[in-house]
């Protein structure tokens, strides 16, 4: 098995230069590079991330492969290329693709992300998963930011790849994204070993607001510091990076995040209209119940005085109440 795993490997690494070449040096590239370059992709970043482009072919990669003596059957279980039911042939995965290569911490190429240039379907195609990826244990770019998020003690999460690398060009170099999934067990191991303070820097429309919520309380119950930064306006870092440039991205959004738990003041306002009697009694309620589940005595009262600020309470009667809930959910 181990020599299938390394021509696994050694097919993807070939295939990674190859179609990074096909990106940067060919005229069958050029409108996929053409596309890059109008989304704000820079020359440095395609060349950092080894982004490439694969052809429009049915068979291009299979006869790559094959002139190589690679076994066919061995890259189709590589997720390479796909066997045709009726007659035992295969084609190629990617086809029109700019791909992504996804690279374990060693810096070694298990899998590819290619997107459409267009509007087809799926936007994103991932390889499969293999003997040598596993989608739930990798965080794209981990294997170049892992020393600077030694070195700063902090990381920022991403909800994608196109985040993470523009996020990189405009001077955020420890970022990491899952790879179109939710954070998993196995994600907070490896960052636990390697950080303790993270910003989430998910997409500010709805799906992302959800996603970050979920993917905060994972981290925050693995005892992580969390932040997490909103754009206005359902941007994603990568559209807002376009739209306003790197030292605003830099400074109004990662700077500036949020707190978890003035995460969560945001958070529990969403869809509640605080000028009616009934919303804004089971916001403060549910705001009381966070502030309970905090550890530190001077946090609580720091948020217990904003929230009686803000609604005009007495904070005695909050602090009662936070008593209560703490009992009671005990
Ligand atoms: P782009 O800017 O290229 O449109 P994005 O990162 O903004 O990409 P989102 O729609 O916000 O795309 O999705 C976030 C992430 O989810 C993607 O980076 C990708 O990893 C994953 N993803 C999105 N669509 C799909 C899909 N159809 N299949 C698999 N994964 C997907
Ligand atoms: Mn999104
Ligand atoms: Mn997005
Ligand atoms: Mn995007």
């Amino acid at each position: 098995a181990s020599k299938e795993i390394q021509a696994a490997k050694d097919a993807h690494e070939l295939l990674r230069k190859f179609y990074h070449h096909l990106l940067v040096n060919t005229k069958e590239g050029q409108h996929a590079l053409e596309y890059l370059l109008e989304r704000g992709f820079t020359k440095e970043s395609i060349d950092k991330f080894q982004i490439g482009y694969s052809l429009n072919s049915w068979d291009f990669v299979v006869k790559f492969l094959a002139k190589r003596d690679f076994s066919p059957e061995w890259m189709e279980k590589a997720g390479l290329i796909i066997k045709r039911e009726k007659d035992g042939t295969f084609f190629d995965r990617f086809r029109d693709r700019i791909m992504f290569p996804i690279f374990d911490r060693h810096g070694q190429t298990i899998a590819f992300s290619g997107r459409s240039l267009g509007a087809d379907e799926p936007k994103y195609l991932n390889s499969p998963e293999t003997a040598i990826f596993n989608k739930s244990k990798i965080l794209y770019n981990f294997h170049l930011a892992k020393p600077i998020i030694k070195k700063l003690q902090h990381a920022v999460l991403f909800e994608g790849f196109a985040d993470c690398i523009a996020a990189d060009r405009a001077g955020v170099e420890n970022g990491i994204a899952t790879m179109g999934t939710s954070l998993t067990d196995e994600h907070i191991a490896i960052l636990r070993q390697n950080v303790h303070s993270i910003t989430i820097c998910y997409d500010s429309d709805n799906a992302g607001i959800e996603a970050a919520f979920r993917a905060g309380n994972l981290l925050d119950d693995a005892g992580f510091q969390v932040k997490v930064a909103i754009m206005p306006d359902g941007f994603d870092p990568d559209e807002y990076i376009k739209t306003f440039g790197p030292e605003k991205f830099r400074k109004d959004v990662i700077d500036a995040s949020y707190t978890w738990m003035g995460f969560k003041f945001l958070y529990f306002r969403r869809g509640k209209n605080l000028q009616n009697e009934g919303d804004r009694l089971s916001y403060i309620e549910q705001i009381i119940k966070e502030i309970s589940k905090l550890t530190k005595a001077v946090e609580k009262d720091h948020y217990l005085r904003q929230l009686a600020t803000e609604f005009s309470l007495s904070l005695d009667s909050l602090k009662q109440q936070e008593k209560q809930i703490y009992f009671t959910e005990k």
